[in-house]
């Protein structure tokens, strides 16, 4: 069994960022720029949004955060979004979610200029990626991709079940397992809160990816042997031998799964620090585009 470290490769990924960064300031040149604006308190955001923060000044990008407060309306949060869009210093930003109830989020996702989207979610870039586009691709999703890729999982001819359909992890999941060319090709089925004998499905996949957010609701018995496994789940369970007083855990039994996979994702340390190392490669991009 292998692990797929993401810790690590998200840390030689944040490297290679850096080297780029250097050889763009070695030119004189203007160093990629993030931004990212958080509606609200709430604590795991504010931790989220504190790490890509600390992620930027690690490769050397320029960041900017918004605080804006928990009763912002949503016509304060658009007319920020439009000076973002229209400030030439920013390549790139996202909008952290959730969001406070009174602001609806579709509309502020369509307001993001696509060429700043660099959490991939305007339907713009959600087209294009599923046309096989040149786009920014969801941080979470293209970090998967990047793993399988960097660890050269065969996906090609493989039953790939993908557990949960959210527009941010499994359906973008789904449909770029699915497409032509590396990491793709596999057949892939996408299952929800509706879907009836999981473990019928799940028993017979090659490669399964969970994002529904249940603690160790994959079992061993749900898999068979030799299965690639990808937990992208993160739940905060109370724990109070911690300091903290909770821990992270993922969708999937580890211990006992991990007895039977040929590679899995650990929680954390896997699928998580790719997401932020994939939105810091969605940002050179788009100052890359920018430049063109
Ligand atoms: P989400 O919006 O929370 O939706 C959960 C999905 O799971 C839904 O599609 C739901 O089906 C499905 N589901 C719920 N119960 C199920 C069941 N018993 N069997 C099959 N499917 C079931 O999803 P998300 O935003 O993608 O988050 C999922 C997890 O990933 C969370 O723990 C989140 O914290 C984590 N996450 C991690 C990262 C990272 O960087 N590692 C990034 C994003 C999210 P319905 O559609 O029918 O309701």
């Amino acid at each position: 069994m292998t692990i797929l470290d993401g810790k690590k490769v998200s840390n030689d990924i944040k490297n290679e960022i850096a080297a780029e960064v250097q050889k763009i300031k070695d030119k004189g040149e203007k160093v990629p720029h993030l931004a990212a604006i958080i509606v609200g308190n709430d604590g795991a955001s504010l931790t989220y949004v504190g790490s890509k923060v600390k992620a930027c000044e690690r490769v050397g990008f320029e960041s900017t955060l918004v605080q804006m407060s928990n009763t912002t309306s949503e016509v304060e949060l658009l007319e920020k979004i439009k000076e973002l869009n229209e400030n030439p210093e920013i390549d790139g930003f996202i909008v952290q979610l959730p969001l406070p109830p009174q602001i609806n989020e579709q509309k502020v996702l369509l307001a993001v200029n696509p060429d700043k989207d660099v959490d991939g979610f305007h339907p713009t870039n959600f087209g294009k990626m599923a046309l096989d586009m040149s786009t920014f691709i969801p941080a979470t999703p293209f970090g998967i991709l990047e793993l399988l890729d960097r660890y050269g999982v065969e996906t090609k001819g493989k039953h790939t079940v993908v557990i949960g359909r959210s527009h941010i992890v499994g359906r973008p999941m789904s449909i770029l397992m699915g497409r032509k060319g590396f990491p793709g090709n596999s057949t892939v089925t996408l299952t929800h809160s509706h879907t009836k004998n999981i473990t019928q499905i799940t028993s017979q996949a090659d490669i399964i990816i969970s994002a529904l957010g249940v603690p160790n609701f994959l079992k061993a018995e749900m898999v068979k042997d030799d299965v690639v496994i990808i937990d992208v789940g993160i739940t905060r369970v109370t724990d109070e031998t911690r300091p903290r007083g909770y821990k992270i855990v993922g969708d999937v039994d580890f211990a006992n799964v991990s007895k039977k996979a040929s590679y899995i994702t650990p929680v954390p340390g896997g699928v998580g620090p790719m997401t932020i190392a994939m939105l810091l490669k969605n940002t050179l991009l788009a100052r890359e585009r920018h430049n063109i």
